[in-house]
Order: C-alpha cells, then structure tokens, then sequence
C-alpha cells in the first residue's frame, strides 16, 4: 500500500501544557496491546487550520477549562499537525459486517487515537477522525468533509446533553485549504472525538474471524480489565462481558427509540463495546413518525429502519457472541454446547430493552410505574404511537404538547388550550379523542392527582418536558448550519450547540423546536462522509 504521509509530520512536539495549570499526562492504553492491533503512524492534520467550535462540556468531562482551546499549540494539536508529550498516535484494526454481510477488514480509515488522559471522571481517550490516510484507508482518503463533521460533532454533544450513552466531540477544526473529493468538491474538517474507549464489536470479529484466537484473548482481557472488571470474578468471564455489553446495548437502543433517533448504519463495526452511540453519518431524528423510515438514503433495503433498530442491535450482538466463542470454557470439546451456553447469554436483551423502552415511554407520558398494576400502559403506549403513525405526526413536537394535556377537561375542550393544541395535531380528531379520553383516565390514577398533593398537574409537565426534549438535530438545524459554514459563516455551528446543549429548555428562537420547513423533506443523507 501506498503510505506516503507518514514522514510529513511538521512539528514533532509542541508545549505543553495547554490543557489547564497541570499538564495531562498522556498515555495510550491501545498501545500497550501488541502490533497486530494497530499501526502507529503520525497523520496529516489540515493545513492552515482555524477552529470551527469546540464544546465546553466535553472540556468539562476531561477537567479541561472551557478556554482550553486558546493556549498556544491547542490549534496545531487537534489539527493533527503536532503532537503532545506522551501522545502515541495510532490507527486500529478492526473488521465488521456490513449490512448484514461480511465485509472483511476495515478498521480505523480516517481516525487517529491521540492517546488517552485520566481525568477525576475516569480514564478518556481522544480521537482525530479525518486526520489522514492510514493503513487501513482502503479506497478512501482519510478524511472527512466539513458538512459531515459539523453533523457529527453536534450530534454526539446533543445525545450527551439528552443523557444518551455515547462518543463525544471535543473540537471541530477546519480548513479552507484541504479540498476533499465526494460527490463534488469540498473542504476537510476534523472532530476530536472523545470516549472510555472506542473498542467496536469489529475488533473481536477481525481477530476471530482470523483465527488469531491468542489475540482475540488478548483483547478480551485488555476490555475486561479496564472496562468490565466486575466480570473478570464471574464463573464465566465470556458470558458476563457479553450479557454487559448485550444489556448496554439495550439501554442505548431503548432511549434511541425512544428519542426518535436513527443511527443509519448500524453495522457491526460500527457498535461500540460500551453500549455508546458511535460513527455519526447519515442519522436522523424523527420528524413525522413513521416506524418504517430509513434515514439513510443508502440503505436501500431498509435493513436500518427506526422499528428494526432494536432487532438489528440483537442481530449485531449475535455477530459479537461468534467472535467470542473461541473463549468460550470447553469450546475445543463441544462447540454447539459452548456456542448455545454463550448466546444464553444474550437472553437477558429483549427483557432489558422491553423494560428500559416501557420505562422512557412511560415517563414521556408522564406514566408512573406503581400505578400500572393491570399492565395497560404498554397498550396505551402502543396506541399513541400507532395514532402519531397514522397521522404521521411531528414526534417531538407531540410529546412536548402532551405535558399541558389537561386530564381534568374533555379532550375536545375549546377553551382547554393544552388539549386544543395536541389535538390540533391529528386529522382524525376522533381516533385522538378516544385514545385521549384512555390516557385522561389513567392520568387520573396517578398518586398525584388522586391524593391533589403533594404534585398538582403543573409538575407533571415539569417531569415530562424534562425527558420530552424541545429541540433534537433536525435535518434541517444541521443543514443551516452546514450551508453557512459551508459558506465560511460558523456562528450557525455554534449558536446550535448552545441550543443542543440545553435540549429540554423552550429555545429562545421558536423555530429550533418548530416543525421542519418544506424545504427539509428534499434533504437526503447517505453514507458520503
Ligand atoms: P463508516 O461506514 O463511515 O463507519 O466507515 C466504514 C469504514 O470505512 C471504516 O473502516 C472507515 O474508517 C472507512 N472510511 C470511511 N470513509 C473513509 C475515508 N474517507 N477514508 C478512509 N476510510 C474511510
Ligand atoms: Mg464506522
């Protein structure tokens, strides 16, 4: 392979210290696994970059000051074109399948582990994704093009402010110089991504898929010791870190359907070991809803539709349960048995994600669990979600007007403008008024309303509007900011991520929790990143 870029490292070290008055102490944990797991490499920052936004809350998870980003080097750094003392720059490899089908070896094609810091929140470690050509490029070019790093890093920074498990973004640099062939031509960007670890489901698979089981053991010890060391005591240490990672998964899937988020391509490269939301491309927040859509405008199957998210983490952790069975106790012996006592392992999912999504629902209904002794809630839940199918109403906008539902008046009440404004949304007022007449009687059951205190009706809605967010990523937010960034105007960038960062607050511009122009149904997004 080509690999011409390695040398073009300008600077080999910076001064330190920007990070705050002590100076990080970088290490790099992936480093410590042995050479068949990645290739240390420098990378290619951008040439003459600028900061585009970087987010004070991810500074803050690292113990980082939110002005981190203005000490001298801080620029050259998470453009990739200097290091830090201690830094151990290096690309991954991992394999993966892809839509369902096998796709051989991937690995990290345009990302660059920095290295890692510990931090009073635990151990992080950072990530340049776009940061250049790597061994593991294939076809690509090692970048990423500044339309779908914008959407990247306020997508991670929104998931994390909506208490999402999943990678985050630290800084988005750019460069108006680094020109990049997609479709037509654009400009490169880098985000600084930042997690425990961005071990995928991939990782397991290419060292198995390989037969190199000695590595495959070696990165399940490496995982187990520093991220499921509970399970190294477990009678079987193979079977609990699977149940740990199926259950994440669940948790993570279940606040995805419940927010209205699509991830896109959720193959298995793409699944991280901690149950986080990673690889950002063609996502999508639920406008209309409609349980059948496929954001990803390559997806042509539709294999990564909304309502089949769930089946397919549970089809992504099967392909994970392979690549571990050659860890499996007594596997040389009997592989069926190993194999069928490994995916019992994977039993504990469909209860983990019924109970985790009944549990989100719930609340965005403003639901309490105790009340619910005859097990009606899953029905109601159902039923609404079917009624906002019908009518393919506005998912986010429903819940948020469901908190100033007024149980205490007729659904149909002119002069109640909570029930007006809901119900104003569905065509069939009749189909609404009958689900809401069920939902007005079982709100009536709530401790609340029964006892009239200590709670009156108004912190119902605080409950709710506090897991009903206002503003999710639209499309169409994303894409303004895009088009003016694109156009050299980041203000767009950074004003949303303020917005994003507050996602369950009334916006003070209306229009970020409004429905989506017309212009937005045009908009398509694919896997060109
Ligand atoms: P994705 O579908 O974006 O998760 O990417 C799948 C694989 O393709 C990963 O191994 C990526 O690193 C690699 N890849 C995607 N885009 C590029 C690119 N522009 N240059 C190099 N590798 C890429
Ligand atoms: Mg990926």
């Amino acid at each position: 392979m080509t690999f011409p870029e390695t040398t073009a490292l300008p600077s080999p070290v910076l001064a330190e210290g920007f990070e705050g008055a002590e100076p990080a102490r970088w290490t790099n944990r992936f480093a410590t696994l042995g050479p068949q797991f990645f290739t240390e490499l420098p990378g290619t920052g951008l040439p003459e970059p600028h900061w585009i936004a970087t987010s004070p809350d991810c500074a803050a998870t690292l113990g980082w000051p939110a002005d981190w980003w203005t000490r001298p080097g801080a620029l050259e750094v998470f453009s990739g074109n200097a290091h830090l003392p201690g830094m151990r720059p290096l690309a991954t490899v991992y394999s993966g399948h892809q839509f369902g089908v096998w796709a051989g070896q991937l690995g990290d094609g345009r990302a660059l582990m920095l290295g890692g810091i510990d931090t009073p929140d635990g151990h992080f470690e950072l990530q340049l994704k776009g940061a250049g050509l790597t061994p593991y490029s294939r076809r690509g070019d090692g970048r990423a093009v500044l339309r779908s790093s914008i959407r990247e890093f306020l997508c991670s920074e929104a998931m994390a402010a909506l208490g999402i498990p999943t990678t985050r973004a630290l800084a988005l640099t750019g460069s108006a110089r680094l020109k990049v062939q997609r479709e037509t031509v654009e400009t490169g960007a880098i985000v600084t991504r930042v997690a425990p670890s961005f071990l995928r489901f991939g990782h397991f698979e290419h060292f198995t898929h390989h037969g190199m089981e000695a590595q495959t053991r070696e990165l399940f010890d490496h995982f187990v010791r520093h991220h499921a060391p509970e399970c190294a005591d477990a009678p079987n240490p193979v079977t609990a870190v699977l149940a740990k990672v199926a259950a994440q998964t669940a948790d993570m899937v279940a606040q995805w359907q419940a927010v209205g988020f699509m991830h896109g391509v959720m193959n298995t490269d793409n699944m991280s070991m901690l149950g986080l939301t990673i690889d950002y491309g063609p996502f999508g927040f639920m406008d209309g809803f409609d349980p059948g859509h496929v954001c990803n405008h390559s997806d042509h199957q539709g294999r990564y539709a909304f309502a089949r998210q769930p089946q397919v983490a549970f089809w992504n952790l099967h392909a994970l349960a392979q690549a571990l069975l050659p860890l499996m106790p007594g596997v040389e012996d009997d592989q069926d048995a190993a194999g069928d006592e490994l995916i019992a392992a994977l039993d504990i999912y469909r209860e983990r994600f019924g109970n985790a999504l009944l549990g989100a629902m719930r609340a965005k209904l403003g639901l309490s669990a105790e009340v619910d002794e005859r097990g009606e809630d899953g029905p109601l839940i159902d039923d609404w979600l079917r009624l906002l199918a019908a009518h393919h109403t506005d998912y986010t906008i429903a819940h948020r007007r469901l908190a100033a539902f007024d149980e205490s008046r007729a659904p149909d009440a002119a002069d109640a403008p909570g029930n007006a404004a809901l119900r104003d949304l569905f065509l069939d007022r009749a189909a609404f008024d009958a689900w809401a007449l069920r939902y007005a009687a079982r709100l009536k059951l709530e401790p609340a309303a029964a006892s009239a205190s200590p709670s009156t009706p108004s912190t119902r809605a605080e409950r709710m509007n506090a897991v009903n967010p206002a503003v999710v990523l639209r499309n169409h937010l994303a894409e303004t900011a895009i088009r003016q960034a694109e156009a050299g105007d980041f203000s767009e960038v950074r004003r949303l991520l303020e917005v994003l960062r507050r996602p369950y607050d009334a916006p003070a511009q209306a229009s970020d929790a409004g429905f989506p122009p017309d212009w937005a149904n045009d908009l398509e997004v694919s896997c060109s990143s």
